[in-house]
């Protein structure tokens, strides 16, 4: 199956002369459908970079970046724009919902933003919502949710309609250990249910566990990747 996101030889540089940083040095990787990879590394590692340039967020100062067969660099920044709303899901430590719009309508406003028709955009909001268990609180306004709901919430406005790719930053960083866990499997669910290619940066190495990759990032380089090894128990939850 052919990759949905290829990073070849991709080099981030921050700033110029003495207060240049390099962010991310010669990174290749490449993420097919339904894959889940789990990035780790130290603060300032380049994980996050990693993920704005995956998404389109960022360019790369040398290398190339290829989502599905659309070579990100030979985009404008509007058709970039309406690639990422179309393609691509962001998830992030701070849950990002809109206060003012209830459940179903924080999930189904990047669809209606492409738009798409407003009853489509509900139905197939309805569907996400129901992946991550909600369906029954639809309704409720964020404040009126745990923060673990809100974190459910924001994995169905990613990977809500025809998304291909989700990227998540420490979207479990702010969540306990148990709601941690669930917001695992439910990645984990996306990505053998709906094929979405997954890359999720955490620190926690139980929730590295659920990936079927595990990136290890020191420096802007790519010192390791490996499988993960765990109890047992973990991988067995996982069939
Ligand atoms: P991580 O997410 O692993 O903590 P980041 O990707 O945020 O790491 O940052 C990687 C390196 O790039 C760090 O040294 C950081 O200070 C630097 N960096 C990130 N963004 C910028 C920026 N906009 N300008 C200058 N330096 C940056
Ligand atoms: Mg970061």
């Amino acid at each position: 199956m052919s990759a949905v996101l290829v990073l070849d030889r991709v080099t981030k540089r921050h700033g110029d002369g003495r207060t240049v940083v390099d962010a991310l040095v010669n990174i290749s990787l490449s993420v097919k459908p339904g894959e889940l990879v789990a990035v780790m590394g130290p603060s300032g590692s380049g994980k996050s970079t990693l993920l704005s340039l995956s998404g389109g967020l960022d360019t790369p100062s040398e290398g190339r970046v290829t989502i599905g067969d659309i070579d990100l660099g030979s985009r404008s920044i509007s058709q970039l724009a309406a690639m990422r709303r179309r393609s691509v899901g962001f998830v992030f430590q701070d849950f990002n919902l809109v206060p003012g719009l209830s459940a179903i309508e924080n999930v189904s406003l990047p669809m209606e933003l492409d738009r798409v028709s407003l009853k489509s955009a509900r139905s197939q909001a309805a569907d996400a919502l129901e992946l991550v268990g909600l369906s029954d609180l639809a309704k409720r306004f964020p404040e009126e949710l745990s923060g673990g709901e809100q974190q459910r919430v924001a994995i169905a406005r990613a990977v809500v309609g025809e998304r291909q790719l989700l990227l998540a930053d420490e979207p479990t960083g702010a969540l306990d250990t148990v709601t941690g866990e669930n917001v695992m499997r439910l990645l984990r669910r996306s990505c053998d249910e709906r094929k979405v290619a997954t890359i999720i940066v955490t620190h926690n190495p139980t929730h590295a566990a659920w990936a079927d990759r595990i990136v290890f990032l020191r420096d802007g380089h790519i010192v390791d990747q490996t499988a993960p090894t765990g109890p047992d128990v973990l991988l067995a939850e996982r069939c």
